[in-house]
């Protein structure tokens, strides 16, 4: 009896969420992961986002209250701008960006868009606003342009093909044999995780959110990938207020501001270039790592071609 009241219990919190108007299959799977239903208060208003200008103060949070992960974080993402939050793994990074989304409440502090707290509004409005791209996005077992249109469901075709334009997975696309009609998903294509990532961007550029989370993928992309999806980005971040979670030297570089997590404190903050003026500094520690990295990476590859 065990055994089955939990599947059926999923099953019913799954039906609710997408009765609630989920908009993303992303969530759906966070969802299924999220053990504790957050719950709109009673009498929950829609949120009205005029800039989209989000407010992280003295937050503070724990999955397990005996291990705290978050203990006392603020920061602001201006309207429009761009924040990354870099660290080591674990430092609750992706955290942040479920906090905002609210899969789960903050213990201590606020968050708030435009001034309003996430916790007063419901769901659906505050997840209409948001569009969100995972670190890893599980695509649905249909065809290429399904799984594009799903940002926006009523896009005409054109604006399907313009997305992915956008997200630079248009010519990719174009060269397949039955092109936007190609079945994808575990039943059809497999598509490589950058190729995943640009489909979600082309996704988000369809909804066209004022707010958006970006969870860039840790695992190392080659050169190319790397400047195809950061034009794909900038695309998609341009003017919209967004919080990235960055492992890319390009989309940190071009943040507004850096927020350097670490032991549930904000170790640094600046810009690149201030961040790298400190010597013993974290981040500029970090930056050189990678930075020797990708250029021994380059050194190898010259290697083999002159071979
Ligand atoms: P990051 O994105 O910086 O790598 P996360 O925000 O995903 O880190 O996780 C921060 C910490 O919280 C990690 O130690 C992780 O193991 C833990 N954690 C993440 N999700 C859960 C969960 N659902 N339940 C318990 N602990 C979790
Ligand atoms: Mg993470």
């Amino acid at each position: 009896l065990i055994q089955l009241a939990i599947p059926l219990n999923f099953i019913g919190f799954v039906y609710r969420e997408i009765r609630q108007g989920l908009t993303d299959i992303e969530q759906m799977f966070d969802l299924l992961e999220v053990e504790q239903e957050v719950q709109d208060k009673p009498g929950a208003v829609e949120l009205a986002v005029a800039d989209g200008a989000i407010s992280f103060k003295d937050v503070h949070f724990a999955y397990d209250p005996a291990r705290p992960i978050l203990k006392g974080i603020s920061f602001e993402v201006p309207a429009g701008k761009t924040v990354a939050v870099v660290g080591p793994s674990g430092a609750g990074k992706s955290t942040l960006s479920r906090l905002l989304y609210r899969f789960y409440d903050v213990q201590e502090g606020a968050i708030t868009i435009d001034g309003q707290d996430v916790r007063d509004v419901t769901q659906k409005s505050l997840r209409k606003v948001i569009g969100m791209v995972p670190q890893d996005t599980v695509l649905f077992n249909d065809t290429i342009a399904y799984n594009i249109r799903y940002g926006r469901p009523g896009a005409s075709d054109e604006e399907v093909t313009a997305a992915a334009e956008a997200a630079q997975i248009g010519t990719f696309i174009r060269h397949l044999p039955d092109g936007f009609k190609a079945m994808v998903g575990e039943r059809g294509l497999k598509l490589s995780g950058g190729e995943k990532q640009r489909v979600a961007i082309a996704r988000t550029i369809l909804k066209s959110p004022p707010i958006l989370i970006l969870d860039e993928a840790t695992s190392a992309l080659d050169t190319r990938t790397e400047q195809e999806i950061q034009a794909a980005l900038d695309v998609v971040s341009k003017n919209r207020t967004t919080l990235v979670i960055a492992h890319r030297l390009s989309t940190v570089i071009s943040a507004d501001e850096i927020i350097v997590l670490k032991d549930g404190v904000i170790a640094e903050r600046g810009t690149h270039g201030e961040l790298m003026q400190r010597d013993d500094g974290l981040y500029a520690s970090m930056w050189n790592r990678q930075r020797e990295a990708v250029q021994a990476e380059e050194r190898l590859k010259q290697v083999r071609e002159s071979d």
